[in-house]
C-alpha cells in the first residue's frame, strides 16, 4: 500500500495529493490470462475515475474463463480497496511550490493587414485592363491600353 504523496503530482491533472496504487484490471480469456496493472500517481478524482474504469472492464471482460472467475475476486477486491483509498484522499489541489499551471497562451493578435502599395492592378471587375488601387481600396480609376477611364469602383 502506497502512502499518499503531496509532492508527486497526478499524472492526469498535476494536482496533489496523490496515491500510486496498483489498480488492476483482469481480462480473462479461455487460453490466456491477461493482467493489466497500472501504478501511477493519481489524485482523488482521477484515482476514482481510473479505478472505476478498471473495475467496470474487469467485471465486463473478466468473466470469460472459468479459471479467471477466482482471479476476478482478487482483482475486484484489490480495486475496491484502492477505490476506498482514493475516496479517502483530500480534494485535489494545485501542487504546492510547483510551477503554476501554464496560463493559456493568449491568441496572437492578428498581424495588421499589410497595406498594399498603391498601384495599377488587373481590374477585378474585368471590364478594364487595369484599375488603380490606392493601397486601401479600389478606385474608379481604370485604364485599358494606356487610356484612362472613370468607372465606379467594384464592390
Ligand atoms: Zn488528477
Amino acid at each position: 500500500m502506497a502512502e499518499p504523496s503531496t509532492t508527486t503530482p497526478c499524472v492526469v491533472c498535476g494536482r496533489v495529493p496523490t496515491r500510486a496504487e496498483s489498480i488492476r484490471r483482469h481480462v480473462g480469456m479461455i487460453v490466456m490470462q491477461r493482467f493489466v496493472k497500472l501504478k501511477q500517481p493519481l489524485c482523488r478524482e482521477h484515482g476514482i475515475e481510473v479505478t472505476n474504469t478498471y473495475l467496470r472492464k474487469t467485471l465486463i471482460e473478466g468473466w470469460w474463463g472459468f479459471v479467471s472467475f477466482f482471479l476476478n475476486f482478487f482483482t475486484v477486491g484489490n480495486d475496491l480497496v484502492v477505490l476506498f483509498r482514493y475516496r479517502a484522499l483530500d480534494e485535489p489541489q494545485p501542487l504546492a511550490g510547483g510551477a503554476p499551471a501554464p496560463a493559456p497562451t493568449p491568441a496572437q493578435a492578428a498581424p495588421p493587414t499589410p497595406t498594399a502599395a498603391p498601384g495599377w492592378h488587373p481590374d477585378p471587375s474585368g471590364r478594364f485592363e487595369h484599375r488603380w488601387h490606392d493601397g486601401q481600396n479600389w478606385t474608379s480609376n481604370v485604364a485599358t491600353r494606356g487610356q484612362q477611364y472613370d468607372d465606379p469602383a467594384p464592390g
